[in-house]
């Protein structure tokens, strides 16, 4: 039943889960930490830019990762950026998400194979939620992975074990 199934006409009340509740404000939110390591993150900007414009779905980015809550990898990972890029990951406040944008970053693409320097995959150093295909995929199919990473949002459960786990971790002072 979606969030705002039940409501009364006249007396403005809605009836909802606060796991629903939470969810809409969590992805109807999403900040993207600013940033782009290679040729895909043109396209990520065109997704910025008023003729795609993602704003209007709440999507907006921020200029640290303390404030955000969504990684986008939109490039090629070479080996020498991928600790720099964990330690950014790390430094995103729970709950936090990856979008891998294009090849390189879902694979190493065009340098799968001969790539001595590129990592062969994002996901070998952050968990990824949503890959996006494409070299480099165009703005419509990110703002598309953007609508799957809201889709997976709008059905967690504020207690499934990953969320119970990361919780004690947190409160235990351990990297989640
Ligand atoms: Fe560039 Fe293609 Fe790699 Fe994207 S996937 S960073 S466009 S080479």
């Amino acid at each position: 039943m979606g969030l705002l199934d039940q409501q009364f006409n006249q007396g403005g009340i809605l009836i909802s889960r606060v796991d629903e509740l939470v969810n809409w404000a969590r992805l109807s939110s999403l900040w993207p930490m600013g940033f782009g390591i290679a040729c895909c993150a043109i396209e990520m900007m065109g997704a910025y830019a008023s003729q795609y414009d993602l704003d209007r779905i709440g999507v907006f980015p921020r200029p640290s990762p303390r404030q955000s809550d969504v990684m986008i990898v939109a490039g090629t990972v070479t080996f020498k950026m991928a600790d720099r890029l964990r330690r950014l990951y790390e430094q995103m406040p729970e709950p936090r998400y990856v979008i891998s944008m294009g090849s390189c970053s879902n694979c190493g693409g065009p340098y799968w194979q001969w790539g001595y320097h590129v990592v062969k995959g994002v996901d070998r150093i952050v968990p990824v939620d949503v890959y996006v295909p494409g070299c480099p995929p165009r703005p419509e199919s990110l703002i598309g992975g953007i609508l799957k990473l809201q889709e997976k949002i709008r059905r967690e459960s504020l207690m499934t074990p990953v969320a119970l786990e990361r919780l004690i971790a947190k409160k235990k002072g351990q990297p989640a």
